[in-house]
């Protein structure tokens, strides 16, 4: 079968289809709810004749796995996506979020880029290369999963651990990446190629007690918890940028005026890298570019007394700490208590490694070569996502793991101002193209 021979048409309608569906099923996390998408997706699957499996990683908490088997002559491929969403309660939308309405060609909903678009594109991928019996060199995977919104245990992490069998691949493609920015009128696309990781801290202080009438001077918990939320905010690393960190600045250069692609490249290769952001970059755009090139430690929740006239013993910080790839969660954990002295204990709440995959790997090449075909005035370029997402999980397992979900936006859209936010919506045209370019992605990657 010959890549002209597929009906785009009715494929791409199919899609939308799907995504419509799935938007109008609310699997909002918390409680997450997505036995009903789940269901949604079996029995398309099933209606073609393939065989998901369903696993659940707590009652009614179900996620899909299903294999298309290649003939083991080449690496296999997981196509990754999260069918729970976050709340849209108490937002303003233009249209209701569960709707699957469209107005002015964008298709609204809550998960329409977050990420049930990745969810209806693989679905309509796998479907269609078993209804062609397309001959594949090695096997397509396709898990939807949940609670990813949710911190991934009961979905990709449960797999992982659980039933790596099911989900075990060479590559995987999955959120974030593959929407673009655009840049002077130029589309950029970034590829997640490298994850941060994390490592979530509880930092414990303690105080003299007592009676509030009865003042403690510099010996209260309130005032050793001041101390220590000012020590972690000033906490700084150093700026250490990952190659794809840095080829994702020399790619914003390569869009840029002239002036500021010069700062762009003096910090992709980390040269007066602190001082260019401190002074030149404009506030609204430091925590970015800060969380891309260095660990960073941020307190987040601090507690400490529930009563007026109580002096407190304790009080507790958590701290929301992330580090670039390479960094053990025990590593920052180090840091920190090293950084706060006998000020407080320091106890690891949760933790995972970032990772990162090399880009001159066949997948990135193959996601270039579509690219140029798809979108020739396109710019692809790698990119450290400093969030965490299901690479993490999937990583464990070695797999070569990146983010790429392709949907073409008009420079109106800024998807990452839409992630969690009232109004997330896809551009039908966008999508329909991110159809037939994953398509020819995995069609290049896997067909014989
Ligand atoms: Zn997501």
């Amino acid at each position: 079968m010959t890549a002209g021979s597929f009906d785009w048409d009715a494929i791409q309608d199919e899609a939308v289809g799907f995504l419509r569906d799935l938007l109008r099923l609310d699997t909002t996390n918390p409680p997450g709810n997505e036995g009903p998408a789940i269901a949604y997706i079996q029995n398309k699957l099933v209606a073609a004749g393939l065989q998901p499996t369903i696993v659940e990683g707590a009652p009614g908490r179900p996620s899909l796995v299903v294999r298309l088997p290649g003939q083991g002559r080449g690496p296999s491929l997981l196509l990754d996506s999260h069918v729970d969403v976050v709340p849209a309660r108490g937002e303003a939308w233009t249209l209701p979020p569960f709707a699957g309405e469209d107005r002015d060609g964008n298709i609204y909903g809550r998960g329409a880029l977050d990420m049930k678009h990745m969810t209806a594109m693989s679905l309509s991928v796998l479907l269609s290369l078993a209804r062609n019996s397309v001959p594949l060199r090695g096997d397509l995977v396709m898990t939807a999963v949940a609670d990813e919104e949710g911190g991934a245990d009961l979905g990709a992490f449960y797999l992982v651990k659980e039933h790596p069998e099911l989900v075990t691949t060479d590559y995987a493609l999955g959120e974030v990446g593959g929407m673009n920015m655009t840049i002077q009128g130029r589309r950029l696309y970034p590829i997640q190629v490298a994850e941060k990781g994390l490592c979530w801290l509880k930092l414990t202080v303690r105080g003299e007690g007592g009676h509030g009438s009865m003042p403690r001077h510099g010996r209260s918990a309130a005032r050793n918890i001041s101390r220590l939320v000012q020590i972690l905010d000033d906490l700084r690393f150093p700026i250490a940028p990952h190659p794809a960190a840095a080829g994702f600045l020399e790619a914003m250069a390569s869009l840029s005026s002239t002036s500021q692609a010069a700062a762009l490249r003096l910090v992709a290769r980390g040269i007066g890298a602190r001082t260019i952001i401190d002074k030149l970059v404009p506030a609204a755009k430091r925590p970015a570019l800060e969380a891309m090139l260095s660990h960073t430690c941020q307190p987040t929740v601090v507690e400490a007394g529930s009563k007026i006239n109580v002096l407190p013993t304790t009080g507790t910080v958590l701290a929301d700490c992330r580090t670039l790839p390479g960094m053990a969660p025990e590593e920052m954990l180090a840091a920190v208590k090293k950084a706060v002295g006998g000020l407080a204990t320091v106890e690891l709440v949760n933790g995972h490694r970032g990772h990162a995959t090399p880009q001159n790997n066949p997948l990135y090449q193959q996601i270039v070569a579509t690219m140029a075909r798809m979108d020739p005035d396109g710019v692809v370029a790698p990119y450290l996502m400093p969030g965490f997402t299901n690479g993490s999980a999937y990583a464990q397992l070695g797999t070569r793991y990146m983010g790429f979900t392709p949907v073409m936006l008009p420079a109106t859209i800024d998807f990452a101002s839409l992630f969690h936010a009232a109004d997330e919506r896809i551009p039908i045209a966008g999508f329909r193209w991110g159809v037939r370019t994953l398509h020819d992605v995995v069609t290049g990657f896997l067909a014989v």
